[in-house]
């Protein structure tokens, strides 16, 4: 393929899809090639910003300020050279190489763009995943699920709201009124159990004396395997659930939810947990828009199918990477899995693709490397495993090595987006003045 279109103008590359992998790939190509006028980069991106989403539990426990993390989507492509389109994409046509964009609206419901079309001649897709409830009655409307940084945020409100209605109602506190259901015990789920235990702690500690945290809260840790972390080494999944029962987190395994109700959770055995707050954290599909994309092939969990290139197989022009993509993982009958380092390994490798097919080079395939799996218990430590290290094989890791290595994800992930000073410099500001601030977000 050649740098320039038949027309002699520079290629169009299009990323839809702002996260992990989309926003690290358009910022690096808008640095490489956008700068020099070799490619026209844009981005289109339903949210106007952006928040790594592996920092959505320390939001939702109120540990993370999120303004402190956002980035802002107009201000990263005025400083990395690529264009950004906020609003969602709704369709696609393939045969005139377009991205369908729905209309954007504001809070009032005032449109601020109409449905459009954006031009590509490459596509890179880049939409992410959706909590996948299967079903569940009621857990769409009582269980608050953790995709996005607005979610995050309405259920820290909610965890709030019930500390001081607890503090205000007069009445003793019912049983259940602060018991927080996280259904899922996967890592998102397990770490934002240890979080919150902290978090509402220290919460109560600001004043709310009508709580007595022994006794009024509780969290519960629901999963349907028989262990929790169930995708990951045995090893982690023991660690954690001693650091979390020893914390006091219940946890309970082999426990299938049948309904989400307002004021708890039934199970599938006939059992009933009283918990009027609840988190969905399990389980992840492709978002529902993928199985509309002008006949793009999709798999069991609505993922974009691709071949070892990345690229999508029933179109050339069309790339998937991060969570939406199914990408084919050697010696494996399960793709690379959806995660933030491989979102950030496919972002890297595309990033250099593009360039190869721009000089008219074959395309190389993509090899997953994993380096482990880590899960943080804010404060409270970390546990993991470090693999494909020079001593070869996989190392147990816990405490202040597993902490530095969890935190080092998102450092790279920095790295990607803002260049070693910015990150740096962001890093010792962030540090200053949390010194000066409560360390858990009261409102
Ligand atoms: C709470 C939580 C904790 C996690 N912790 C870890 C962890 O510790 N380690 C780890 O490896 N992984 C972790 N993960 C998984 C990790 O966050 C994902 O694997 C990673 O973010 C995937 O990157 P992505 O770019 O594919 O998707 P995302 O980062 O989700 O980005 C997708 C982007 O696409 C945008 N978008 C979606 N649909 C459209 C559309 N139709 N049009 C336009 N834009 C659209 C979204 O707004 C979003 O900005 C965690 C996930 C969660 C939810």
């Amino acid at each position: 393929m050649a740098p320039l279109a038949n027309d002699h103008r520079p290629r169009r590359i299009v990323v839809v899809g702002g996260g992990a992998a989309g926003l690290e790939l358009a910022t690096r190509l808008g640095d490489s090639l956008g700068r020099r006028g070799l490619a026209d980069v844009a981005l289109v991106e339903r949210s106007r910003t952006h928040l790594w989403k592996p920092l959505l539990h320390s939001v939702a426990a109120g540990s993370m300020d999120p303004s402190e993390h956002q980035l802002n989507y107009l201000a990263q492509a005025h400083w990395h050279h690529f264009r950004y389109h906020f609003g969602e994409m709704i369709g696609l046509d393939r045969t005139a190489k377009m991205v369908k964009l729905g209309a954007t609206h504001d809070v009032e419901g005032r449109e601020i763009a109409a449905p459009r079309a954006i031009p590509y001649d490459t596509l890179v897709i880049a939409v992410g995943s959706v909590t996948n409830d299967f079903g569940t009655p009621g857990a769409a409307e009582f269980a608050v699920p953790l995709e996005t940084a607005e979610q995050a945020v309405r259920f820290h409100h909610r965890l709030v709201n019930a500390g001081l209605r607890a503090q205000a109602q007069g009445a003793p506190i019912r049983a259940g009124q602060l018991h927080v259901a996280i259904i899922g015990a996967g890592a998102t789920g397990a770490e934002l159990a240890a979080e919150l235990h902290q978090s509402l702690r220290e919460m109560v500690a600001y004043g709310l004396d009508q709580v007595d945290p022994d006794r009024d809260i509780r969290i519960i840790l629901i999963e349907g395997a028989s262990r929790i972390l169930p995708a990951l080494p045995e090893r982690i999944s023991t660690a954690t659930f001693k650091i979390l029962t020893r914390m006091g987190v219940e946890v309970r395994t082999n426990a299938r939810v049948a309904e989400v109700r307002a004021d708890g959770i039934a199970l599938a055995g006939g059992e009933f947990i009283p918990a009027e707050l609840a988190v969905w954290a399990a389980g992840v599909k492709g978002p529902d828009a993928l199985a509309h994309l002008d006949g793009l092939e999709v798999n069991r969990v609505g993922q974009l199918v691709t071949d070892a290139t990345l690229k999508t197989t029933r179109d050339e022009a069309i790339f998937a990477i991060g969570d939406c993509a199914a990408v084919p993982r050697a010696g494996s009958e399960a793709p690379v899995p959806p995660r933030a380092q491989a979102a950030h390994q496919e972002a890297s490798h595309l990033a250099r693709q593009v360039k190869r097919l721009l000089q008219g080079l074959p395309l190389e395939p993509f090899v997953y490397r994993d380096f482990g799996s880590l899960v943080s218990f804010g404060r409270m430590g970390a546990v993991g495993n470090l693999m494909n290290l020079a001593v070869g094989g996989n190392v147990f890791i816990e405490g202040v090595l597993a902490r530095w290595a969890y935190r080092s994800l998102y450092k790279m992930h920095e790295r990607a987006l803002h260049g070693v000073t910015k990150t740096a410099l962001d890093t010792v500001a962030r540090g200053l003045s949390r010194r000066a601030e409560p360390r858990v977000k009261l409102h």
